[in-house]
């Protein structure tokens, strides 16, 4: 339920009617616009009539059903842009924002070589991962905390905000440490424990749809988050299974549309793990500026015949420059 207060409501009303709110058993989101706040209060939906009773409080204008099973993420809870900001860069705003780097973090000479590709070129945020959910146990799981202290020298090197993968809830805290954005795999969209963890976190998350999850339950993980308390989520859309081969995944692109239309989150683009080819990765990158993507998150690496990981998909420091020159054009004659 959202429920609307007056224009002229006061701090004192606003403040009384979450509380009462949280009085009845349900968790208030407030969110203050230009105009008017509005709380969107939350929990469970089996007794939501007892919720009209607040159109007698003072200061409330009128309550209004979310009928979306996702509220928070919702349109109708949330009706312009969210705006994340990572660093400087600000992810749903109107620069197309670009992150880049390796799959996995490798060493700091590895890192620190791709960062300054990332950066000459113009990218904003700076991703390698250091803990890898891998398909296979013999490949390699990643750098883990080692990983973590190279991703950020590496950033205090270059400037450069950065994006990390988490896997286990138990290592919440200690990414959350280290890096500036929290990403969830593919493969963790609906692990229910980890949204929750990151949801409590203070660093903003980027989640990533699944191979098989619809963009409905993509915003119901997003809710796992929202729910929690951090209201710092981007949407990533990285390519689905279906019964095409001559790509890594399906991307789907009508998944940036059809979010916007859905949600205010901001929604990215993953190329690479879409494609799997870095042939795919510049034309599917002019897709999503195109389609109306917040930006997209690619990879990048020196040299990567001897990647560790994903290096088929990852793109030579001449082929990301390419590609951010292509991004420099369109978005000059799409956006202004
Ligand atoms: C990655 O970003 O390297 C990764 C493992 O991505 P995904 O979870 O989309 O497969
Ligand atoms: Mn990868």
């Amino acid at each position: 339920m959202i429920i609307v207060m007056k224009s002229r409501a006061t701090e004192k009303q606003i403040e009384n009617v979450i509380a009462w709110i949280e009085s009845v058993g349900y968790k208030a989101h407030p969110s203050s616009g230009v105009e008017r706040t509005i709380i969107g209060a939350v929990g469970d939906q089996r007794d939501k009539a007892a919720l009209k009773y607040a159109e007698n409080l003072p200061g409330v204008e009128k309550t209004m059903p979310i009928l979306k099973p996702y509220k928070l993420a919702s349109r109708e809870f949330h009706e312009e842009d969210s705006v994340v900001r990572v660093g400087a860069a600000e992810i749903g705003g109107p620069e197309f924002v670009v992150m880049a780097g390796p799959c996995a973090i490798e060493s700091e000479e590895q890192l620190l070589e791709s960062a300054y590709v990332v950066k000459k070129g113009g990218g904003q945020i700076l991703r390698g991962g250091a803990f890898k959910p891998r398909t296979s146990p013999y490949s390699f799981q990643g750098m883990e905390e080692e990983g973590l202290k190279v991703l950020e020298s590496v950033s205090g090197k270059t400037g450069l905000p950065t994006v990390t993968e988490v896997v286990n809830p138990a290592d919440v805290d200690l990414v959350e440490s280290y890096a500036d954005m929290l990403q969830i795999g593919a493969r963790n969209v609906q692990n229910f424990a980890l949204l929750k963890k990151v949801g409590h976190a203070r660093k903003p998350v980027l989640l990533k749809r699944g191979m098989m999850t619809t963009i409905e339950e993509l915003l119901m993980s997003a809710e796992y988050i929202l729910s929690s308390g951090n209201p710092n989520v981007v949407l990533c859309e990285r390519g689905i299974r279906t019964f095409e081969t001559a790509t890594r995944n399906t991307l789907d692109i009508s998944a940036v549309p059809v979010l916007k239309n859905l949600t205010h989150l901001p929604v990215v683009i993953d190329p690479s793990h879409a494609a799997g080819n870095w042939k795919y990765v510049i034309p599917l990158s002019r897709a999503a500026l195109a389609v109306g993507a917040d930006g997209i998150i690619v990879e990048v690496h020196p040299e990567p015949e001897k990647a560790v990981s994903d290096g088929a998909q990852s793109l030579k420091p001449e082929k990301f420059y390419q590609l951010m020159d292509d991004v420099r054009a369109l978005a000059k004659a799409m956006r202004g």
